[in-house]
């Protein structure tokens, strides 16, 4: 797997992450889509079967290496979206000041213009009179009149069209459905036999529902990293407790619109990508970003501004979701996104780091060697970072670091490789540390980003590795180095 990626040849760093479905399933759509640059692939849990799920890894990994590129596989749950039943004819017409009815008792086939079910129980103890529910994704608003006998009686205040199985959100949170259904956790199990990368759990709620998904994952015998979805108003209250439990947060602005309002957004995005960066961790910034271009081919200028800024506040990632997994232009949306990103990378503010952990005292020797590379990498005119790594744990740390010189993270794990394809500026290189010896490691290192043609001799690569290969958490050594002229090298070992 010694290509270079799209990504890789055009010197993006932010991320793009996919999401499938059924207009990226055809084998060629597929193989676009990955050539044209798509980092991460995610699968909806939401819809489909597990054989559908199953076929798509399947060809992904099977595409992935006939190209010769690493690429990872998330899979997204689905998590407790709480849900209106159906309608007697499918669908209704609200109209403003009318009174309807969510009625947890009634015959969910049953709705009409007057009430319609809900399956959540709860829903009765989760809301007082005075609420605002929100109807598929705030386009239909009500207010709780009254509260009794498993029914919530309400007033329209904005009405409209409504069609069966639309999602039910209360403004400012506070519906206490559990994070993990039991469709969640048999989807964990498909998960982890799927050997996925990344395992998003939705409307997580605490720090303890990421544990949860994490032990489950594990138990299954998962090596997937965890992503809390923040599309909760409770998962802000608890965002640092969250983001330490997680590997990976995604800015989930579909649902966390819809329960903050969307005044609030944008500076809970900024807020949120911030914050995740200071604390380690991987951020994505996901849905609508390129919305128009589900029916066209080119997007609005309001799109394209929302990528650039999700670069600018420095994000990892930017998603698609029905943009390629059901539009028509799956793989110019990857496209484009890509240019999107590269032209927002070209700011100077993307390219110097702001004091960043000037004042931190450092636990771990790998992390102080991380961050002292960055220092190093961004003060000298070095052409590449170089880490030898297990877990990828040094280039994460030193891509929490603004910069724009690219990272390599040199290991022999595939799922390491796979998973920093996820992280802002890190790309991945097949290479066995403990084989060459410690003589020759360098110049076989050297040979795997010359003969992509990422560096040429003598650029200087900044290089970090651990007395002890193969070992987690053994980086302790920073060298700098320049990349040997191969006739001189030739020459002295010949002698
Ligand atoms: P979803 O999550 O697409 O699974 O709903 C993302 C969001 O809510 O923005
Ligand atoms: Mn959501």
């Amino acid at each position: 797997m010694d290509r270079m990626s799209k990504h890789e040849e055009l010197h993006r760093r932010t991320k793009i992450v996919a999401t499938l479905g059924p207009a990226t399933d055809a084998p060629d759509v597929l193989a676009e889509l990955i050539a044209a640059g798509a980092d991460v692939l995610r699968l909806n849990f939401s819809h489909g079967h597990a054989d559908e799920q199953r076929e798509r890894v399947a060809l992904v990994r099977r595409i992935a290496a006939d190209i010769g590129l690493n690429v990872a596989i998330m899979a997204d749950l689905q998590g407790p979206k709480i849900r209106i039943e159906s309608f007697q004819d499918g669908g209704i017409e609200l109209a403003n000041e009318q009174s309807f009815v969510l009625d947890t008792e009634m015959d969910p086939q049953g709705g009409t213009t007057e009430h319609v079910g809900v399956a959540y129980r709860n829903l009765v103890n989760d809301v007082t009179v005075g609420d605002i529910l929100l109807l598929d994704d705030g386009q239909i608003v009500l207010e709780v009149e009254v509260v009794r006998d498993g029914r919530v009686h309400c007033v329209v205040i904005e009405g409209g069209p409504l069609v069966d199985h639309k999602g039910l959100n209360k403004q400012g949170g506070g519906l206490s459905a559990p994070a993990l259904t039991d469709k969640d956790r048999s989807d964990i199990e498909l998960a982890a036999e799927l050997g996925v990368d990344f395992v998003s759990v939705s409307f997580a709620r605490s720090a303890e529902d990421i544990n949860e998904a994490r032990s489950l994952v594990r138990t299954a015998g998962g090596h997937a990293h965890i992503v809390a979805k923040i599309e909760r108003a409770e998962a802000v209250q608890n965002i640092n407790g969250i983001i330490d439990a997680s590997d990976v947060i995604m800015v989930a602005r579909g649902d966390l619109a819809v329960e903050v309002g969307y005044a609030a957004l944008t500076g809970l995005q900024k807020g949120l990508i911030r914050r995740a960066r200071s604390r380690n961790k991987v951020s994505i910034t996901a849905t609508q970003m390129l919305e128009s271009m589900i029916n066209h081919s080119s997007p609005t200028r309001a799109e394209v501004s929302d990528v650039a800024n999700a670069v600018m506040d420095g994000t990892d990632a930017v998603m698609l979701s029905a943009e390629t997994a059901v539009g028509k232009f799956p793989v110019q949306a990857v496209r484009t996104m890509s240019e999107v990103c590269i032209g927002a990378e070209k700011h100077e503010s993307f390219r110097r780091p702001k004091n960043y952990r000037l004042e931190d005292v450092f636990e771990r020797v790998d992390e102080a060697i991380a961050l002292a590379a960055m220092y190093v990498a961004n003060h000298l005119r070095v052409k590449v970072i170089i880490a030898l790594t297990e877990s990828g744990a040094t280039t994460l740390w030193m891509s929490r670091v603004r910069s724009d010189i690219p990272i390599y993270a040199f290991t022999r794990h595939e799922a390491t490789r796979n998973r920093v394809r996820l992280y802002r500026g890190v790309y991945p290189a097949q290479f066995d540390a403990i084989r060459p010896g410690a003589d020759t490691v360098h110049a076989e290192a050297f040979a795997v980003l010359c003969s992509r043609g990422v560096i040429a001799p003598g650029d200087l690569v900044l290089f970090t590795s651990g007395d002890r290969e193969g070992v987690q958490g053994q980086t302790n050594t920073l060298q700098i180095m320049e990349v040997p002229n191969p006739t001189a090298s030739r020459a002295s070992s010949s002698e």
